[in-house]
């Protein structure tokens, strides 16, 4: 039974951090190319912004970005300090900070796991050249087996690593050996995400031009089956959409939004989600630390959710787990029943065997899986 205390006392703290080595073709996340003097002022203001959001009982941190190891290590260590005396460590089940390849060593590692960093989410995207060169990453899939080699020996035993299929000119055959490859390093969680073409991206300028061609959609489907299957059948479960995960790994971090519960961003960019109020701090990065120098507070936006809107959300975030939401669970979190709002759209997509329900809990099945996008907006 969920709880109304889980409803306004968040769990879950974001760092962002938006600074990568380089930007990469197909990346629309707020990030701009590391400038170790930028950086500097910008954590002394997230140090500042953390003072305001520390009392919360969190017990997940995820510093994101961006590129949290592009920083140098002064500054890495002055966030991970901030963080630890700041907030009751105690109370942190799973802290998370995002690396890339081509961006940590022994030292760094070292770093984090004195910072108290239990677990990191690897971005290896690809093991094969032609995608790195695509995708415009900046290291080689020999920077990744090193980069994930660094971290077990510093001592992480939860190793998430991120992979993206369905890029153009990718066969279903250089799928399957990315998969391979990955297994063999035998990480703790893996998170496999279809390569969507951004707006305003290099990427999308290229495919535009016809430099590179547009990806085939029905070769992403097969790769995401294909997905689906062979991680099921090495022991991942499948448990979100893109997610995978050996027994008891779950991304606890990520979990908490998918229930749509309350949590706290802070940085450039980042959004919170608290007492059914959503806002979110001004993404350029120099506005956000004048902002904070002056006292003054980061947030350049702000809306309460109606209920429908919250039980709307709460439903389409819930089904994105495979585990889907148990009917008297929507009620406790939302006042609505599903009934009420959406039994006629539940029964039709029941009938086209996108949906399920079993002991109380509905899902999508995994032919629902395959269309979520368009099944989520059903219940717009
Ligand atoms: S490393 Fe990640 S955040 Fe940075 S540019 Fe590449 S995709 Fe974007």
């Amino acid at each position: 039974m969920i709880m109304q205390r889980e409803l306004t006392h968040p769990n879950a703290l974001y760092i962002h951090i938006p600074f990568c080595i380089k930007r990469c073709s197909y990346c629309d996340f707020n990030s701009s190319v590391y400038q170790p003097d930028v950086a500097s002022r910008y954590v002394a203001a997230l140090e500042k912004e953390l003072g305001g959001v520390k009392d919360h009982p969190y017990k997940t941190v995820y510093i994101g970005g961006g590129t949290p190891t592009a920083m140098k290590e002064g500054q890495l260590n002055q966030l991970l300090s901030a963080v630890s005396s700041s907030l009751d460590m105690r109370r942190i089940k799973e802290y998370t900070v995002e690396v890339n390849p081509g961006t940590v060593n022994a030292r760094k590692a070292a770093l984090l796991r004195w910072g108290g960093v239990n677990r990191i989410s690897l971005g290896i995207q690809s093991f094969k050249e032609k995608g790195l060169r695509l995708l415009g990453r900046i290291h080689s899939r020999r920077d990744a087996l090193d980069a994930f080699s660094v971290l077990r020996e510093g001592g992480f035993n939860n190793l998430s690593v991120d992979l993206i299929f369905g890029w153009s000119g990718q066969t279903l055959m250089d799928w399957e050996e990315d998969l391979t490859e990955v297994l063999s390093l035998d990480p703790e969680h893996l998170s496999a995400y279809c390569l969507t073409v951004e707006r305003g991206t290099p990427l999308a300028r290229q495919i535009r031009t016809g430099s590179v061609p547009r990806p085939d959609e029905e070769s992403q489907l097969d790769m995401l089956k294909k997905t689906i299957n062979f991680l099921d059948n090495n022991g991942y479960k499948h448990y979100e959409i893109s997610n995978f995960a050996k027994k008891g790994y779950r991304c606890r971090h990520n979990v908490n939004y998918w229930k749509n519960l309350p949590y706290v961003g802070i940085g450039a960019g980042a959004v919170s989600y608290l007492n059914g109020r959503r806002t979110s701090n001004i993404r350029d990065i120099l506005s956000y630390i004048e902002r904070i120098e002056a006292g003054r507070s980061a947030k350049t936006f702000g809306e309460r959710l109606t209920p429908r809107r919250r039980a709307a959300e709460t439903l389409m975030m819930a089904l994105r787990m495979t585990s889907g939401i148990k009917e008297k669970n929507f009620t406790v979190r939302t006042g609505f029943t599903l009934r009420e709002l959406y039994g006629d759209v539940i029964d039709r997509l029941c009938v086209l065997g996108l949906m399920g329900i079993r002991q109380g809990r509905l899902y999508l099945t995994r032919k629902g899986v395959f269309v979520a996008d368009s099944v989520m907006m059903e219940f717009l």
